[in-house]
Order: structure tokens, then C-alpha cells, then sequence
């Protein structure tokens, strides 16, 4: 599935073919795709129109046009974008959508399972729409330690459930955020809102770097995922724990295992992330600070 990561190398690939083209012809094959909305409506609305940016927030792809409306493009679980010269890309039974742009190129989009959508959107509506389902942008320069305390606060569900919710920090999905607790040595199923401050100062840490290297190797290809050009990523060669069980942790050798989170198959390292028992024994210690202030 897409994470952020993805997502941002789809956008990067997409942004340069789009920007300026209009949108000569729209076809939509599947109904899925855009319901409860009729295809043949919004393929019509969608014609004409001229992109002026193509944005992301978490997982959706945001084209914007000239006129102010904006096309939200969510990937979901397999889907994907290709842009070739027109009348070049193979026949594909899992083609959902073909545009055709200005500069007689195509953009097309495949999806095995049809669980994507497009959703044209007014321009007074997009920020609402996409404010109400997605948290804070974690590569924003903005996003400080304190904000994804803020979220974790009062939180009893494992740190790994909150943070697949799309809410807490925008655009993690399974896999980064596996990788993301293992760089912070959290334990996927430690308490979010017992996490210590310097505990989530390093998952704010592990989840920015994470996502970076992530975005550095254009995301992971397992399966389905591929660059608007048809390359695969490669980060998937690159994993710490994410699909590694009973091979050894990159940072102290012990095999990694895997659990269940949140109904996720769930990898760490059982040395570097200390299960919630002995993580909280430990971090119920006196702090340096509480230590300092009874001297
Ligand atoms: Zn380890």
C-alpha cells in the first residue's frame, strides 16, 4: 500500500508532465472510482481543465487547477499512475482511467483491487475535506517534537495503532511506521500516551527519517507500487524490520520477530524495543530532573 512516501514520488514524477497541461479528454472505465458520482459526469467536469499544481498531503495526491477546483487522487491499497506518449502504454485489464493531456500524452491509472478514488473537489472544499482526514504533514518544517506529543497525550491504544491513524501524523501507513519505531527503539505495543518525552522525541526523529529515506529510494515496491514512468522503488531492499522476521537486527543482531498490531503484521527488534513491561518499570524510574531537585 502507499504510504507517504510513495505518494511524494508519484507527485514528484507527475508534477513536471502535469503543471500547464489541460486536460484534453477524461475517460473513466469504473464507477468505483468516483462514486456515488456518475464516471461519465466527472470525466465531463474534469475536461478542460488546466493544472496548476500538483500538491500532496498524507496519502492523497492533490492536482489542482487553474480554476480553483483540485482532483484528490487516493492510491489506497493498488493503485498507480503512468504518463507515456499516447497510444504506447501495454493493454491492461486493470486500467481504471485514462487522461489524455494537451501535449498528446497519457496519464492512465491501474488498480488490481479498486479500492482508489478520485473526488473532484470545489475550491472552497479542499482544505476542509483533507483537514478533517489528515494530521500534521510530518517532513513540514513546522512539525515540532511537542506537536507529535500533543497527539500521542492521553492516547491508551499502542503507539503503532496511532500512529497508522491517519490523524496523528499524515502518511504513514505499515511499513514506515515499523521503521519508524525501530529507529526510535519503541516497542510497537507500548501505551501512545505513556510514551516518555524523550521517547517521543526520537520516534519524531524515526519517523522523519524514516519517510526520508524512504522518499530518497522513491518509496518501496512489493508489489503492485510503480513510478509514473513504470520503474519500481527501491527502499524495499533497504528495510531495518518492516517483513524481516528471523533475520538479524541491523543495530544489535538479534532476530527480528514479528507480532500483531492494530490486526498489522508487525516487526521490531525485541532487544532494541523493550516490550511495554519493562519499558515502563524503566521510564517509572525518577527522572534526572526530579533526581536533581531532591539533592
Ligand atoms: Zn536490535
Amino acid at each position: 500500500m502507499p504510504e507517504l512516501p510513495e505518494v511524494e514520488s508519484v507527485r514528484a514524477q507527475l508534477a513536471p508532465v502535469l503543471v500547464g497541461r489541460r486536460l484534453a479528454q477524461v475517460e473513466i472505465a469504473d464507477p468505483r472510482l468516483t462514486r456515488p458520482l456518475d464516471p461519465t459526469e466527472v470525466a465531463r467536469e474534469l475536461e478542460g481543465e488546466v493544472v496548476e499544481a500538483v500538491d500532496r498531503r498524507g496519502k492523497y495526491l492533490i492536482v489542482r487547477f487553474e480554476s480553483g477546483r483540485a482532483l484528490l487522487i487516493h492510491l489506497r491499497m493498488t493503485g498507480s499512475l503512468r504518463h507515456a506518449r499516447a497510444g504506447t502504454l501495454p493493454d491492461d485489464p486493470h486500467q481504471r482511467a485514462v487522461v489524455r493531456l494537451d501535449d498528446g500524452s497519457d496519464v492512465a491509472y491501474r488498480d488490481v483491487r479498486r479500492f482508489g478514488t478520485w473526488l473532484v473537489l470545489e475550491p472552497a472544499d479542499v482544505p476542509a475535506y483533507v483537514d478533517a482526514r489528515v494530521g500534521d504533514e510530518p517532513l513540514d518544517h513546522n512539525f515540532r517534537p511537542r506537536d507529535l506529543g500533543r497527539r500521542l497525550a492521553n492516547r491508551r491504544a499502542p503507539v503503532k495503532a496511532a500512529l497508522l491513524d491517519q490523524r496523528t501524523v499524515a502518511g504513514i501507513g505499515n511499513i514506515y511506521a515499523d521503521e519508524a519505531l525501530w529507529r526510535a527503539r519503541v516497542h510497537p505495543l507500548r501505551r501512545a500516551g505513556d510514551l516518555t518525552s524523550e521517547e517521543v522525541r526520537a520516534l519524531h526523529r524515526g519517523v522523519r527519517r524514516a519517510l526520508e529515506v524512504g522518499i530518497a529510494r522513491q518509496g518501496s515496491t512489493l508489489t503492485d507500487y510503480r513510478l509514473p514512468d513504470g520503474s519500481s522503488g527501491r527502499m524495499q531492499t533497504e528495510f531495518k524490520v518492516y517483513g524481516r522476521a528471523g533475520e538479524p537486527c541491523p543495530r544489535c543482531g538479534t532476530l527480528v520477530e514479528k507480532i500483531r498490531v492494530a490486526g498489522r503484521g508487525t516487526w521490531y527488534c525485541p532487544r532494541c524495543q523493550p516490550p511495554p513491561q519493562a519499558a515502563s518499570s524503566s521510564s517509572s524510574r525518577p527522572s534526572r530532573s526530579s533526581r536533581q531537585s531532591s539533592v
